[in-house]
């Protein structure tokens, strides 16, 4: 489904309200009104954001304002964002999981999704992840491998990682060479097909990410792109999406039947204070293989740890 954005002044937002009183239907939260007419949604926040949304959602948006080709756009900050074309080709996406969480592992996926193929993506639900619940993403995923969409996972565990960062590493070099990584591998799994592109979710600025490259010995493949929030533009990385955060989340109850305490996702207080369990029953090397323990994380649970010997 296409999707227009116009930023508009209220009093236009709400002449617009005035216009599609008819077509009204529930808003969400933060929005002046929602409307749906009979080929396009529209949603219109107080901030004057619109959304269009629907087959031919550039024909409603004219009627009130000038729609801004996505190339001329502010968010074009760097010379591998993406075409519009992109999208819609048969091309790779890449995205991960499990960076911001204390326990366990960075998993990343890349997906191949052949553009014929589309629909059948779309109609199993695929769409950014973090929209969707872990039993959700679970099934999602379950049905891309049963259907042999084409994709590569690699995963990051705990013990590697965290010997990565004492040698200095940062997780933006991690995610970097896990990514490409991935993306090798996948190319090398569908030969002698080529993708018409690869997207990557964009986590740092691109000459970031090929000086990681470099500083390994390696090059970026052709056709790469970046940008944020890409899983909400293309199906190949919202499919990633879901096979990473699907990932995680199994290697999260692996780790949790294997040291009997219950892992939290994040990096709240909760996960502090299993984290203090888990010194409690085995001390502190067992956060070797199971956390990332460079994260604020460690000294909070040892201090929660002591306090209760
Ligand atoms: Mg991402």
């Amino acid at each position: 489904m296409a999707q227009v954005v116009l930023s508009l002044p209220s009093d236009q937002i709400q002449k617009m309200q005035a216009y599609y009183q008819a077509d009204l239907k529930p808003s969400p939260q933060h929005a002046a009104f929602a409307a749906k007419t009979s080929d396009c949604s529209i949603t219109a926040y107080r901030s004057g954001k619109v959304v269009f949304q629907g087959k031919n959602p550039d024909a409603e948006a004219q009627k009130w304002g000038t729609i801004i080709p996505v190339s001329s756009r502010p968010d074009k900050v760097h010379s591998f964002f993406p075409p519009d074309s992109l999208y819609t080709s048969s091309h790779i996406g890449s995205d991960e999981a499990g960076t911001g969480d204390y326990f366990g592992p960075i998993t990343v996926a890349a997906v191949y999704v052949d553009a014929e193929k589309s629909n059948m993506l779309k109609e199993m639900g695929v769409r950014d992840s973090k929209h969707l619940t872990d039993d959700k993403i679970q099934q999602i995923a379950k049905e891309l491998v049963k259907h042999k969409v084409p994709y590569s996972l690699v995963i990051l565990h705990n013990e590697k990682y965290n010997t990565l960062q004492r040698k200095g590493w940062t997780q933006g070099k991690m995610k970097t060479m896990l990514h490409h990584h991935a993306i090798s591998n996948l190319m090398e799994k569908i030969v002698p097909v080529e993708p018409e592109g690869i997207l990557i979710d964009q986590f740092s600025e691109p000459d970031v990410y090929i000086k990681h490259l470099k500083s390994e010995k390696k090059q970026l493949q052709k056709r790469v792109y970046f940008r944020t929030k890409a899983e909400s533009y293309s199906l190949s990385v919202a499919a990633g999406s879901i096979i990473a955060r699907a990932s995680f989340v199994k290697e999260m109850e692996k780790l949790s039947e294997k040291t009997g305490v219950s892992l939290p996702k994040g990096a709240s207080k909760k996960v502090d204070e299993a984290a203090a369990s888990l010194i409690h029953q085995y001390g502190s090397p067992i956060l070797e293989t199971c956390a990332k323990v460079h994260f604020a994380n460690t000294k909070k649970a040892e201090l929660i740890a002591e306090q209760k010997s």
